[in-house]
C-alpha cells in the first residue's frame, strides 16, 4: 500500500538575520515571524508526512497557541509526524521539496540541507530532493516579504 501526501508552508520575514531551512541556519538579511523556529520547508514537509499518513495537519499536532512549541526546533515536528507514520506501519520512500523566495539562495545550502532532512526523514539522501524558484518577482514572495515552501512525500506500507 502507498499513499502521498502534500504540505505548504509560508513564513514573512521580520527582525533578524537568518533563517532555518531543514533545520540549517541559513544566514539572510532578515528573520521569519514564527511561533516555532519558523522553518518553512520542515514545516512543508512535516504537513506532507502527517496528511500522507491521514493524520490531519501541524497546527492540530502543535498549536501555536501552546507555550511548549515556542521558538521550538521544527525538526522534533517532523520526527514525531515520522513515529506515527511508523506506528501504522509506514515507511517515508522519497520526498521531494520546493523552496520559494527571491532570496536566501539555496545553492550553497543545498546539500548540507538534504542531508539534514533525510536525516530527520531516516532515510538515504538520494530520497530527498530539493527545488528552489522565484515568483519571478511577483506577488508578496517576489516583494521579498516573506518565504514558502512546498512538499509532497511517498510512503509505503509492505
Ligand atoms: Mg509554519
Amino acid at each position: 500500500m502507498i499513499r502521498v501526501g502534500s504540505g505548504f508552508d509560508v513564513h514573512a520575514f521580520g527582525p533578524g538575520d537568518h533563517v532555518m531551512l531543514g533545520g540549517l541556519r541559513v544566514p539572510h538579511e532578515a528573520g521569519v515571524i514564527a511561533h516555532s523556529d519558523g522553518d518553512v520547508l520542515l514545516h512543508a514537509l512535516t504537513d506532507a508526512v502527517l496528511g500522507a499518513g491521514g493524520l490531519g495537519d501541524i497546527g492540530q499536532h502543535f498549536p501555536d497557541s501552546d507555550p511548549r512549541w515556542r521558538g521550538a526546533a521544527s525538526g522534533q515536528f517532523l520526527r514525531h509526524a515520522v513515529s506515527l507514520l511508523k506506528q501504522d506501519g509506514y515507511q517515508v520512500i522519497n520526498a521531494d521539496l520546493t523552496l520559494l523566495c527571491e532570496a536566501p539562495r539555496l545553492a550553497t545550502h543545498r546539500a548540507a540541507i538534504r542531508e539534514s532532512i533525510a536525516t530527520l526523514l531516516g532515510v538515504p539522501v538520494d530520497a530527498v530532493n530539493l527545488k528552489a524558484t522565484t515568483t519571478e518577482k511577483m506577488g508578496f514572495l517576489g516583494r521579498r516579504e516573506g518565504i514558502a515552501a512546498a512538499a509532497v512525500v511517498l510512503i509505503e506500507r509492505r
